[in-house]
């Protein structure tokens, strides 16, 4: 596999995906589409709170994409794959009625797609790194 075409996609997926952080998606779950709140103190409803979820866990090697999530969906995700949280009857149930801030479910699964990438990436990267002949064979591989 030419690792070199994964940096291409990712890069022009990157750019896709926008930063988030950036622009009003920053304020509405991207899995259920409720309005977060930022802070944590007297009167934030627990559930609302705003996060960051790692659409690839740290437990899966990924941690390095994330999207806005309230704690709740946050939660329910835990450790899923991405794959399995978005087939969950969780966020079936949750995105029942589309409420119109969350993230379409393509867009959902091509932040996964993209996460995959990235986390491919990171791999490949750390594998050179510190094992130059596992890099060397799965060069070969193709
Ligand atoms: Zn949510």
């Amino acid at each position: 596999m030419d690792l070199s075409s994964l940096e291409t996609l990712n890069r022009v997926a990157y750019q896709a995906l926008g930063d988030w952080w950036q622009d009003e998606r920053r304020n509405w779950c991207a899995y259920c589409g409720i309005e977060m709140q930022r802070w944590c103190g007297k009167g934030t409803i627990p559930g609302r709170q705003a996060t960051r979820d790692h659409v690839i866990s740290k437990a899966h090697r990924g941690g390095r994409l994330t999207i806005p999530a309230c704690r709740a969906c946050n939660e329910a995700k835990g450790s899923k794959f991405v794959a399995e949280f978005l087939d969950s009857e969780y966020l079936k149930e949750k995105r029942e009625g589309q409420n119109v801030h969350c993230w379409p479910i393509e867009a959902l699964w091509a932040v996964a797609g993209i996460s995959a990438i990235r986390t491919a990436l990171s791999l490949s990267i750390s594998t050179a790194r510190i094992a130059p002949a596992r890099q060397f064979k799965a060069d070969h591989i193709q």
